[in-house]
């Protein structure tokens, strides 16, 4: 029987790793929830209504019926892509300076609301593991698995920064860490949908854990 899985949890802690390796193994759609707020926060930065001095939210707002998200699933790599206005901003929204708005732009009611609606929408057949930081919480409350990732900053950080420099960005771990420790204060002090932990979900800390260990951990408690 299919099922949903949500997983939430604190900025790099390797839940999207985690939901495509199981969305693989299951045979599942994965939804990176986390990629539909870094295209608006990327489409914002675009227009201008975000730099590091200013942030027009009420333009955000007026803008959010311009803004068309989908996910194209790209058979090459094994998982889908985020689209914006249909085109591929994959690239584009995984970059630090996306990483530096992100949290703000998540903090807006309106931008939750438009985003939270058509999650729903693409996680309406069974069959999902959708990751981010209120799924549990508040896109699938019934969801019948749900995870709550953690580990150490310094480890999440550390972590981040490898995979950035993997890619080419030119970034400091220094920047890095701050970014991480920022995000993660931000997105657990906000007004809506602050990251928390749903009462049912199971936490799991893979400070210390290898990818295929903290996998097995999982599919246990996938087929429980
Ligand atoms: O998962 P990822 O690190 O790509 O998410 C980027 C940011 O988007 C988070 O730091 C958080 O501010 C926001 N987010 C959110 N709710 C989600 C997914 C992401 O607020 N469901």
């Amino acid at each position: 029987k299919k099922i949903t899985i949500a997983i939430d949890g604190f900025s790099s802690t390797g839940k999207s790793t985690l939901a495509k390796q199981l969305a693989a193994y299951l045979g599942y759609t994965y939804v990176d929830t986390g990629a539909m707020y870094r295209a608006v926060t990327y489409y914002a930065m675009q227009h201008d209504f975000i730099n590091t001095t200013s942030f027009d939210k009420e333009k955000l707002i007026d803008s959010l019926k311009d803004i068309r998200l989908h996910f194209v699933f790209n058979p090459e790599i094994g998982y889908a892509e985020m689209y914006l206005n249909g085109q591929n901003v994959e690239r584009e929204i995984r970059t630090i300076e996306v990483s530096q708005f992100v949290s703000q732009i998540a903090e807006v009611s309106e931008v939750r609301s438009k985003l939270v609606e058509q999650q729903q929408e693409f996680g309406n057949t069974k069959g999902v593991v959708m990751d981010g930081r209120d799924i549990g919480t508040v896109v699938f409350p019934n969801a019948e698995l749900k995870l709550f990732m953690t580990a150490s900053p310094q480890i999440r950080a550390e972590r981040r920064y490898q995979e950035l420099i993997a890619k080419g960005e030119n970034v400091s771990f220094e920047a890095v860490f701050e970014n991480v420790v920022t995000r993660d204060a931000i997105d657990t002090t906000r007004s809506d949908s602050p990251l928390i932990k749903a009462d049912d979900a199971i936490e799991l800390d893979n400070s210390h854990l290898t990818r295929e260990e903290q996998f097995m951990r999982v599919l246990d408690l996938v087929n429980q």
